[in-house]
């Protein structure tokens, strides 16, 4: 089954996604932050990131980039907050290959992660 890596430093976010993802049956990881999101993505090569903007140490952006540079071929989906289109923008041309806007429908998640593994 596909792995795929949780990234957002709002832990209860990280524990519902994990609950909805582990419930379809794929393998879960989790980061905190930017640089944590970085390290386990080298380390574990997960299908899949879900990439929160705004946390401590590296934001979603940063990370992104970094995660790209390493593999071109990263599924990077962010996840965004109302008001951060400029982000969404500099996210598409930096690779990322979907965004959700919080809050999201457990139904929206599923989607844009069946969408990329297909
Ligand atoms: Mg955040």
């Amino acid at each position: 089954m596909a792995k795929i890596l949780i990234v957002d430093d709002a832990e209860f976010l990280r524990v519902r996604l994990n609950k909805i993802l582990d419930t379809e049956g794929y393998e879960v990881l989790q980061a905190e932050n930017g640089s944590k999101a970085v390290s386990t993505y080298k380390e574990a090569r997960p299908d899949v990131v879900l990439m929160d903007v705004t946390m401590p140490e590296m934001d979603g952006l940063t990370a992104l980039k970094e995660i790209v540079g390493f593999d071109p071929k990263a599924r990077v989906i962010m996840l965004t907050a109302l008001g951060q289109e400029s982000v969404v923008l500099e996210a598409v041309k930096s690779g990322a290959r979907d965004f959700i806007v919080k809050p999201f429908e457990q139904d929206r998640v599923m989607k844009a992660i069946h969408k990329l593994l297909s």
